[in-house]
Protein backbone atom coordinates (compact mmCIF):
# COMPACT_ATOMS: atom_id res chain seq x y z
CA UNK A 1 0.00 0.00 0.00
CA UNK A 2 1.57 3.70 -0.78
CA UNK A 3 0.50 4.44 2.99
CA UNK A 4 1.54 8.18 1.68
CA UNK A 5 1.09 9.29 5.49
CA UNK A 6 4.38 7.49 5.81
CA UNK A 7 6.13 5.36 8.67
CA UNK A 8 8.99 7.13 8.20
CA UNK A 9 7.74 9.64 10.72
CA UNK A 10 7.33 7.72 13.59
CA UNK A 11 10.40 6.42 14.56
CA UNK A 12 11.25 10.04 15.27
CA UNK A 13 7.84 11.00 17.37
CA UNK A 14 8.75 7.13 19.20
CA UNK A 15 12.33 8.79 19.65
CA UNK A 16 11.27 11.84 21.12
CA UNK A 17 8.91 9.94 23.08
CA UNK A 18 11.34 8.18 24.58
CA UNK A 19 13.83 10.92 25.18
CA UNK A 20 11.00 12.70 27.04
CA UNK A 21 10.62 10.01 29.02
CA UNK A 22 13.90 9.80 29.98
CA UNK A 23 14.16 13.16 31.39
CA UNK A 24 11.49 12.15 33.55
CA UNK A 25 9.35 15.04 31.43
CA UNK A 26 5.41 15.01 31.46
CA UNK A 27 5.31 16.09 28.43
CA UNK A 28 4.09 14.23 25.25
CA UNK A 29 4.54 15.18 21.75
CA UNK A 30 0.44 15.62 20.78
CA UNK A 31 0.68 15.30 17.27
CA UNK A 32 -2.24 18.19 16.04
CA UNK A 33 -5.12 17.52 13.83
CA UNK A 34 -4.98 18.54 10.23
CA UNK A 35 -8.53 19.74 8.26
CA UNK A 36 -9.05 20.76 5.22
CA UNK A 37 -10.46 23.67 3.57
CA UNK A 38 -11.49 25.21 0.61
CA UNK A 39 -14.57 25.49 -2.34
CA UNK A 40 -16.91 23.04 -3.14
CA UNK A 41 -14.98 20.45 -5.58
CA UNK A 42 -11.61 21.72 -5.19
CA UNK A 43 -10.71 18.17 -4.05
CA UNK A 44 -10.48 18.19 -0.76
CA UNK A 45 -11.89 14.70 0.13
CA UNK A 46 -9.61 13.37 -3.07
CA UNK A 47 -6.96 15.01 -1.35
CA UNK A 48 -7.19 13.14 2.25
CA UNK A 49 -7.66 9.95 0.68
CA UNK A 50 -4.40 9.93 -1.56
CA UNK A 51 -2.63 10.70 1.98
CA UNK A 52 -4.28 8.34 3.99
CA UNK A 53 -3.86 6.07 0.57
CA UNK A 54 -7.09 4.36 1.01
CA UNK A 55 -10.11 4.65 -1.19
CA UNK A 56 -12.95 5.08 1.30
CA UNK A 57 -14.36 9.02 0.87
CA UNK A 58 -16.97 9.83 -1.11
CA UNK A 59 -15.92 12.19 -4.33
CA UNK A 60 -17.71 13.94 -7.01
CA UNK A 61 -18.46 16.92 -8.91
CA UNK A 62 -21.53 17.30 -6.78
CA UNK A 63 -21.49 18.36 -2.92
CA UNK A 64 -20.45 15.30 -1.34
CA UNK A 65 -18.89 16.04 2.25
CA UNK A 66 -21.97 16.84 3.92
CA UNK A 67 -21.17 16.65 7.45
CA UNK A 68 -18.00 16.48 9.08
CA UNK A 69 -16.24 13.57 9.11
CA UNK A 70 -13.75 12.83 11.89
CA UNK A 71 -11.30 10.52 10.51
CA UNK A 72 -8.82 9.21 13.32
CA UNK A 73 -5.83 6.78 11.98
CA UNK A 74 -4.72 4.75 14.49
CA UNK A 75 -1.75 2.57 13.79
CA UNK A 76 -1.74 -0.87 14.77
CA UNK A 77 1.47 -2.90 15.11
CA UNK A 78 2.45 -4.93 12.57
CA UNK A 79 2.04 -8.87 13.00
CA UNK A 80 4.92 -11.15 12.54
CA UNK A 81 3.24 -13.74 10.07
CA UNK A 82 2.39 -10.64 7.84
CA UNK A 83 -1.90 -11.76 8.52
CA UNK A 84 -2.02 -7.21 8.78
CA UNK A 85 -5.58 -5.88 8.82
CA UNK A 86 -6.87 -2.44 7.78
CA UNK A 87 -10.20 -2.07 9.18
CA UNK A 88 -12.73 0.83 9.64
CA UNK A 89 -15.07 1.54 12.64
CA UNK A 90 -17.66 4.33 13.08
CA UNK A 91 -18.53 5.77 16.40
CA UNK A 92 -22.25 5.30 15.91
CA UNK A 93 -21.90 1.61 15.28
CA UNK A 94 -19.48 0.65 18.02
CA UNK A 95 -17.91 -2.71 17.30
CA UNK A 96 -18.84 -3.36 13.83
CA UNK A 97 -15.51 -3.71 11.98
CA UNK A 98 -16.04 -2.79 7.83
CA UNK A 99 -12.94 -4.43 6.31
CA UNK A 100 -14.18 -3.14 2.89
CA UNK A 101 -13.35 0.28 2.55
CA UNK A 102 -16.40 0.48 0.20
CA UNK A 103 -18.46 -0.39 2.62
CA UNK A 104 -17.28 2.30 4.61
CA UNK A 105 -17.58 4.71 2.08
CA UNK A 106 -21.64 3.13 1.98
CA UNK A 107 -21.88 4.14 5.74
CA UNK A 108 -20.20 7.66 5.13
CA UNK A 109 -23.02 8.37 2.85
CA UNK A 110 -25.96 6.37 4.47
CA UNK A 111 -25.21 8.07 7.80
CA UNK A 112 -24.62 11.51 5.94
CA UNK A 113 -28.44 11.03 4.67
CA UNK A 114 -29.57 10.03 8.29
CA UNK A 115 -28.71 13.19 9.73
CA UNK A 116 -28.74 15.98 6.55
CA UNK A 117 -31.35 13.98 4.59
CA UNK A 118 -30.79 12.93 0.86
CA UNK A 119 -31.32 16.20 -1.13
CA UNK A 120 -27.81 17.97 -0.48
CA UNK A 121 -28.51 18.92 2.91
CA UNK A 122 -25.79 19.63 5.19
CA UNK A 123 -25.48 19.36 9.08
CA UNK A 124 -22.47 19.88 11.08
CA UNK A 125 -22.82 17.20 13.54
CA UNK A 126 -20.08 15.40 12.84
CA UNK A 127 -19.32 11.65 11.88
CA UNK A 128 -16.63 9.91 13.51
CA UNK A 129 -14.35 6.99 11.80
CA UNK A 130 -11.29 5.45 13.10
CA UNK A 131 -9.23 3.17 11.11
CA UNK A 132 -7.04 1.30 12.59
CA UNK A 133 -3.84 -0.27 10.34
CA UNK A 134 -0.05 -0.99 10.58
CA UNK A 135 0.12 1.38 7.50
CA UNK A 136 -0.39 4.51 9.33
CA UNK A 137 0.42 7.03 11.36
CA UNK A 138 -1.51 8.40 14.44
CA UNK A 139 -3.31 11.19 13.15
CA UNK A 140 -6.77 13.08 13.26
CA UNK A 141 -7.90 14.39 10.02
CA UNK A 142 -11.16 16.24 9.49
CA UNK A 143 -12.73 16.45 5.67
CA UNK A 144 -15.40 19.11 5.82
CA UNK A 145 -18.01 20.30 2.96
CA UNK A 146 -16.77 22.90 0.89
CA UNK A 147 -17.79 26.58 0.48
CA UNK A 148 -20.52 27.20 -2.19
CA UNK A 149 -22.50 30.18 -2.43
CA UNK A 150 -26.26 29.21 -4.02
CA UNK A 151 -28.56 27.09 -2.23
CA UNK A 152 -29.44 23.78 -3.85
CA UNK A 153 -32.18 20.98 -2.78
CA UNK A 154 -32.80 21.68 0.67
CA UNK A 155 -29.76 23.85 1.64
CA UNK A 156 -30.99 26.66 3.32
CA UNK A 157 -30.52 30.62 1.84
CA UNK A 158 -28.05 31.36 4.46
CA UNK A 159 -26.03 27.83 3.32
CA UNK A 160 -22.57 29.83 3.15
CA UNK A 161 -22.74 31.35 6.43
CA UNK A 162 -23.58 27.82 7.50
CA UNK A 163 -20.76 26.34 6.17
CA UNK A 164 -18.58 29.39 7.25
CA UNK A 165 -19.42 28.63 10.68
CA UNK A 166 -18.71 25.47 10.56
CA UNK A 167 -15.23 25.34 8.88
CA UNK A 168 -14.06 27.89 11.16
CA UNK A 169 -15.16 26.03 14.17
CA UNK A 170 -12.24 23.72 13.24
CA UNK A 171 -9.58 26.04 11.71
CA UNK A 172 -9.55 28.26 14.18
CA UNK A 173 -7.81 26.02 17.07
CA UNK A 174 -4.48 26.88 17.24
CA UNK A 175 -3.73 22.95 17.50
CA UNK A 176 -5.56 22.44 13.97
CA UNK A 177 -3.05 21.88 10.64
CA UNK A 178 -4.88 23.91 8.03
CA UNK A 179 -4.81 21.96 4.59
CA UNK A 180 -5.98 25.46 1.94
CA UNK A 181 -7.06 23.74 -1.00
CA UNK A 182 -7.74 25.38 -4.37
CA UNK A 183 -7.75 23.95 -7.55
CA UNK A 184 -5.06 25.36 -10.09
CA UNK A 185 -7.83 26.12 -12.63
CA UNK A 186 -9.54 29.13 -10.66
CA UNK A 187 -7.82 32.07 -9.98
CA UNK A 188 -5.49 32.00 -6.32
CA UNK A 189 -6.75 35.84 -5.77
CA UNK A 190 -10.47 33.94 -5.47
CA UNK A 191 -9.55 31.16 -3.12
CA UNK A 192 -12.14 30.59 -0.70
CA UNK A 193 -9.71 28.39 1.35
CA UNK A 194 -6.87 30.77 1.35
CA UNK A 195 -8.89 33.62 2.43
CA UNK A 196 -10.71 31.38 5.18
CA UNK A 197 -7.51 30.29 6.55
CA UNK A 198 -5.95 34.00 6.32
CA UNK A 199 -8.84 34.70 9.24
CA UNK A 200 -8.31 31.63 11.06
CA UNK A 201 -4.42 31.35 11.08
CA UNK A 202 -3.87 34.88 12.07
CA UNK A 203 0.08 34.58 11.98
CA UNK A 204 -0.33 33.74 8.72
CA UNK A 205 0.93 30.90 6.96
CA UNK A 206 2.06 29.21 10.20
CA UNK A 207 -0.56 27.07 10.24
CA UNK A 208 -1.34 26.85 7.47
CA UNK A 209 -0.28 24.45 3.71
CA UNK A 210 -1.68 25.83 0.25
CA UNK A 211 -2.08 22.67 -1.79
CA UNK A 212 -3.32 23.42 -5.35
CA UNK A 213 -4.99 20.47 -6.82
CA UNK A 214 -6.30 20.16 -10.54
CA UNK A 215 -2.74 21.09 -12.01
CA UNK A 216 -3.49 18.00 -14.60
CA UNK A 217 -6.48 20.93 -16.10
CA UNK A 218 -5.47 24.23 -16.40
CA UNK A 219 -6.04 26.43 -19.17
CA UNK A 220 -3.59 25.45 -22.25
CA UNK A 221 -0.63 27.69 -22.21
CA UNK A 222 -0.98 28.23 -18.36
CA UNK A 223 1.08 26.59 -15.71
CA UNK A 224 0.84 26.65 -11.65
CA UNK A 225 4.48 27.62 -10.79
CA UNK A 226 3.92 30.66 -9.89
CA UNK A 227 1.24 29.71 -7.28
CA UNK A 228 3.59 27.27 -5.92
CA UNK A 229 6.74 29.94 -5.21
CA UNK A 230 4.34 31.94 -3.71
CA UNK A 231 4.78 34.56 -5.83
CA UNK A 232 0.52 35.17 -6.08
CA UNK A 233 -0.35 34.62 -2.39
CA UNK A 234 2.83 34.11 -0.01
CA UNK A 235 2.53 31.39 2.47
CA UNK A 236 5.22 30.75 5.13
CA UNK A 237 4.94 27.17 5.13
CA UNK A 238 4.32 27.76 1.33
CA UNK A 239 2.53 25.14 -1.73
CA UNK A 240 2.26 21.74 -2.56
CA UNK A 241 0.40 20.87 -6.26
CA UNK A 242 -1.11 17.61 -6.98
CA UNK A 243 -2.92 15.75 -9.56
CA UNK A 244 -5.86 13.60 -8.07
CA UNK A 245 -8.34 11.13 -10.09
CA UNK A 246 -10.51 13.35 -11.97
CA UNK A 247 -14.31 12.27 -12.81
CA UNK A 248 -13.85 9.78 -15.02
CA UNK A 249 -10.97 8.17 -12.82
CA UNK A 250 -13.40 7.32 -10.23
CA UNK A 251 -15.97 5.97 -12.94
CA UNK A 252 -13.38 3.92 -14.26
CA UNK A 253 -13.27 2.86 -10.32
CA UNK A 254 -8.96 3.97 -11.32
CA UNK A 255 -6.82 2.85 -7.69
CA UNK A 256 -5.06 5.12 -5.64
CA UNK A 257 -1.60 3.59 -6.19
CA UNK A 258 -2.00 3.98 -10.21
CA UNK A 259 -3.24 7.55 -9.58
CA UNK A 260 0.46 8.11 -7.46
CA UNK A 261 2.04 6.86 -10.20
CA UNK A 262 0.13 8.44 -12.85
CA UNK A 263 0.82 11.82 -10.75
CA UNK A 264 4.68 11.12 -10.40
CA UNK A 265 4.69 10.94 -14.41
CA UNK A 266 2.73 13.79 -14.64
CA UNK A 267 5.35 16.12 -13.06
CA UNK A 268 8.23 13.78 -14.50
CA UNK A 269 7.01 14.87 -18.11
CA UNK A 270 6.59 18.54 -17.57
CA UNK A 271 9.50 20.75 -17.64
CA UNK A 272 8.23 23.86 -15.88
CA UNK A 273 8.05 21.99 -12.74
CA UNK A 274 10.93 20.05 -12.81
CA UNK A 275 13.21 22.32 -11.08
CA UNK A 276 10.20 22.48 -8.56
CA UNK A 277 9.86 18.92 -7.76
CA UNK A 278 10.00 19.69 -3.54
CA UNK A 279 6.73 21.32 -4.33
CA UNK A 280 4.98 18.48 -6.34
CA UNK A 281 3.19 15.99 -5.77
CA UNK A 282 1.10 13.73 -2.91
CA UNK A 283 4.24 12.27 -1.34
CA UNK A 284 5.46 16.11 -0.92
CA UNK A 285 2.45 16.91 0.49
CA UNK A 286 2.68 13.85 3.31
CA UNK A 287 6.71 15.03 3.87
CA UNK A 288 5.25 18.68 4.56
CA UNK A 289 2.32 17.96 6.53
CA UNK A 290 4.83 15.72 8.50
CA UNK A 291 7.10 17.89 9.44
CA UNK A 292 5.20 20.53 10.37
CA UNK A 293 3.39 18.78 12.53
CA UNK A 294 6.68 17.51 14.09
CA UNK A 295 7.30 21.41 14.45
CA UNK A 296 3.77 22.54 15.61
CA UNK A 297 4.35 19.43 18.34
CA UNK A 298 7.74 20.63 19.67
CA UNK A 299 6.43 24.28 19.55
CA UNK A 300 3.67 23.33 21.79
CA UNK A 301 6.05 21.38 24.09
CA UNK A 302 8.58 24.56 24.20
CA UNK A 303 5.43 26.92 24.92
CA UNK A 304 4.24 23.95 27.95
CA UNK A 305 7.99 24.32 29.19
CA UNK A 306 8.06 28.04 28.75
CA UNK A 307 4.69 28.29 31.37
CA UNK A 308 6.62 26.44 33.96
CA UNK A 309 9.09 29.76 34.10
CA UNK A 310 12.07 27.98 32.52
CA UNK A 311 12.07 31.04 30.41
CA UNK A 312 11.05 34.42 29.77
CA UNK A 313 8.26 35.40 28.26
CA UNK A 314 10.59 37.20 24.97
CA UNK A 315 11.30 36.10 21.77
CA UNK A 316 14.55 35.65 21.49
CA UNK A 317 13.74 33.81 24.72
CA UNK A 318 11.40 31.57 23.35
CA UNK A 319 13.51 30.96 20.38
CA UNK A 320 16.70 29.55 22.54
CA UNK A 321 14.19 27.32 24.57
CA UNK A 322 12.87 25.77 21.40
CA UNK A 323 16.41 25.89 19.80
CA UNK A 324 17.63 24.16 23.31
CA UNK A 325 14.65 21.71 23.03
CA UNK A 326 15.67 20.74 19.79
CA UNK A 327 18.94 19.58 19.55
CA UNK A 328 18.16 18.08 23.60
CA UNK A 329 15.64 15.75 22.30
CA UNK A 330 16.58 15.24 18.76
CA UNK A 331 19.47 15.24 16.03
CA UNK A 332 17.64 13.76 14.00
CA UNK A 333 14.72 16.87 14.02
CA UNK A 334 17.18 19.16 12.61
CA UNK A 335 17.87 17.09 9.46
CA UNK A 336 14.79 16.34 9.20
CA UNK A 337 13.63 19.95 8.89
CA UNK A 338 16.06 20.84 6.62
CA UNK A 339 14.77 18.22 4.36
CA UNK A 340 17.81 16.30 3.98
CA UNK A 341 16.33 13.08 5.95
CA UNK A 342 15.12 11.26 2.70
CA UNK A 343 13.77 8.93 5.21
CA UNK A 344 11.03 11.06 5.81
CA UNK A 345 10.12 11.16 2.22
CA UNK A 346 7.21 8.42 2.21
CA UNK A 347 7.58 5.09 0.51
P1 LIG B 1 -14.26 18.25 -2.59
O1 LIG B 1 -15.67 18.66 -2.83
O2 LIG B 1 -13.38 19.45 -2.39
O3 LIG B 1 -14.12 17.24 -1.51
O4 LIG B 1 -13.73 17.60 -3.95
P2 LIG B 1 -13.65 16.08 -4.40
O5 LIG B 1 -12.41 15.46 -3.83
O6 LIG B 1 -14.95 15.41 -4.15
O7 LIG B 1 -13.38 16.27 -5.95
C1 LIG B 1 -14.29 16.95 -6.77
C2 LIG B 1 -14.13 16.51 -8.21
O8 LIG B 1 -12.90 16.97 -8.73
C3 LIG B 1 -14.12 15.01 -8.39
O9 LIG B 1 -14.82 14.71 -9.58
C4 LIG B 1 -12.65 14.66 -8.55
O10 LIG B 1 -12.46 13.54 -9.36
C5 LIG B 1 -12.12 15.90 -9.25
N1 LIG B 1 -10.72 16.16 -8.92
C6 LIG B 1 -10.17 16.36 -7.69
N2 LIG B 1 -8.85 16.60 -7.79
C7 LIG B 1 -8.54 16.54 -9.10
C8 LIG B 1 -7.32 16.70 -9.85
O11 LIG B 1 -6.22 16.95 -9.31
N3 LIG B 1 -7.40 16.57 -11.21
C9 LIG B 1 -8.59 16.29 -11.84
N4 LIG B 1 -8.58 16.18 -13.17
N5 LIG B 1 -9.75 16.15 -11.18
C10 LIG B 1 -9.73 16.26 -9.82
MG1 LIG C 1 -15.45 16.49 -0.19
Amino acid sequence: APAALGHSVIPIVNKLQDIFAQLGSQSTIELPQVAVVGSQSSGKSSVLEALVGRDFLPRGNDICTRRPLVLQLVQMKRKADGTDEEWGEFLHLPGKRFFDFNEIRKEIQAETDREAGGNKGVSDKQIRLKIFSPNVLDITLVDLPGLTKVPVGDQPSDIEARIRTMIMSYIKLPSCLILAVTPANSDLANSDALQMAGIADLMVGYRTIGVITKLDIMDRGTDARNFLLGKVIPLRLGYVGVVNRSQEDILLKRSIKDALIAEEKFFRSRPVYSDLADRCGVPQLAKKLNQTRISAALVSVAKEHASYGEITESKAGQGALLLNILSKYSEAFSSMIEGKNEEMSTS
